[in-house]
């Protein structure tokens, strides 16, 4: 089953013109547009059910809480959790990782103990390591991402060296946002647990693109934001075995989260309230149960298929045009949706601004990855991502306003 390009009528954004152009939406790694139905479940969640959750018996908190406990089921039955006590609403990837890093992290590192990250980690999948670290004298070590001329997929024999019985938590990403690489999560998490380790997937980039079953990956935690999967701004998830969630202590107090409170002192809910203080976003979490559903209307593996034969496709497009460097995998290798290249005559920022005046939306800069971009030799490089509703015509669009550009430059 193959996607229907009918399907861009349900993202009004996309009808729109730029620059006098219609827009060629090509920044999904950034945030993906919604679909109606989600902006619709948002709105009707003000328009009739807005109220606070867990804390009234009238109608409308109850028909909040019922909307928000369903986003949590939801959420569960999307990733194949066990049970939705294994669900943490947060505000995205970055909050759910920190969470990790403050809770589990404070209270189980000590010196000695190693955690074990990659090269290719958006910053918000290592700055926390690295706090955590400096916090509890633990050591973090990275796995090397391999050399400029390979396919910079990571270095597994070196992981297998690196993969100590020191190490206590190895945290990689699923699909490298500026790579493009796709890892192997489920064999990833295998040999981490051979030694003992614990497993952190960043899902931010593939959780809108692949089927995702948490049981069968055997990982111990995932982290996702929903706007990355056509869902809302401000509402991610981190999933967490129960039994490890529920010997975490919070990572944030005050109400919602708590038993019995005195003036000495709290006990508290076990997962997922204990991780969940204050007043949630109640909204964003029923918009984001409704992505979950348009996500399934489509069908994952169909998306999978739509959305990485078009990173392949403009990889081999772009491979033609002068002096540019792709990065990732090349043609014919497995990579995700997106592509990230770099011109030796043009810098990033002026290709994109180029682009904008061709009605195409790309992102340029070092994408949160700038010690690979360091080891990569580069400042910089332009990515183009693609989504559900981009299609073969607009990575033609793409291919000549970069020929355009590169014109201009020569
Ligand atoms: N991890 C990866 C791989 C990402 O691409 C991103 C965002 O670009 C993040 C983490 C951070 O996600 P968020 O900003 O939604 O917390």
């Amino acid at each position: 089953m193959s996607l229907s390009p009918n399907l861009r009528i349900d993202f009004p954004a996309l009808d729109q013109h730029v620059g006098g152009k219609p827009l060629v939406y090509l920044d999904n790694g950034a945030t993906t547009q919604k679909p109606r139905s989600v902006i619709d479940a948002v709105a009707r969640f003000y328009e009739r059910d807005n109220s606070n959750v867990h804390r009234g018996l009238h109608a409308l908190s109850m028909r909040a809480t019922d909307g928000y406990e369903a986003a949590r089921a939801r959420a569960a039955q999307f990733i194949n959790a066990a049970d939705p006590a294994e669900i943490i609403f947060t505000r995205g990837t970055t909050e759910s990782v920190n969470l990790v890093a403050s809770s589990w992290g404070n209270t189980n590192l000590k010196p000695g103990d190693v955690i074990l990250t990659t090269e290719m980690e958006h910053h918000s999948n290592l700055v926390p390591w690295q706090q955590l670290a400096a916090r509890t004298g633990a050591t973090l070590k990275y796995v090397p991402v391999a050399g400029a001329d390979a396919e910079h997929g990571l270095d597994l024999d070196a992981l297998d060296k690196l993969l100590t019985p020191q190490v206590k938590l190895f945290a990689f990403t699923h699909l490298s946002n500026t790579l493009g690489v796709l890892n192997e999560a489920t064999a990833l998490c295998a040999k981490a647990r051979a030694v003992g380790a614990l497993t952190l997937i960043d899902a931010a980039q593939s959780i809108g693109h692949e089927p995702i079953d948490v049981q069968a990956i055997g990982c111990d935690f995932m982290a996702f934001s929903g706007h990355k999967m056509a869902g809302p701004t401000g509402i991610g998830v981190l999933y967490g075995k129960k039994a490890l969630l529920n010997a975490m202590p919070p990572y944030q107090t005050g109400g919602g989260i708590v038993v019995n409170v005195t003036y000495e002192g709290a006990t508290w809910k076990p997962s997922p309230e204990r991780f969940e203080a204050g007043t949630p976003n109640v909204a964003d979490a029923i918009g984001l149960h409704a992505a979950f559903d348009y996500l399934d209307a489509l069908g994952r593996p169909a998306i999978a298929a739509h959305d990485y034969h078009l990173g392949e496709l403009a990889c081999t497009a772009l491979a033609e045009l002068p002096g540019i460097r792709i990065l990732g995998p090349k043609s014919g290798q497995k990579r995700g949706g997106l592509v990230s290249f770099a011109f030796a005559e043009a810098h990033a920022h002026d290709v994109v601004t180029f682009a904008d005046q061709d009605g195409v939306a790309l992102r340029g800069g070092h994408h949160c990855n700038q010690p690979l971009m360091r080891k990569l030799g580069l400042a910089s490089t332009t990515r183009a991502s693609f989504y559900v509703y981009n299609t073969e015509a607009e990575i033609e669009i793409l291919v000549k306003s970069m020929r355009r550009i590169l014109k201009f430059f020569a």
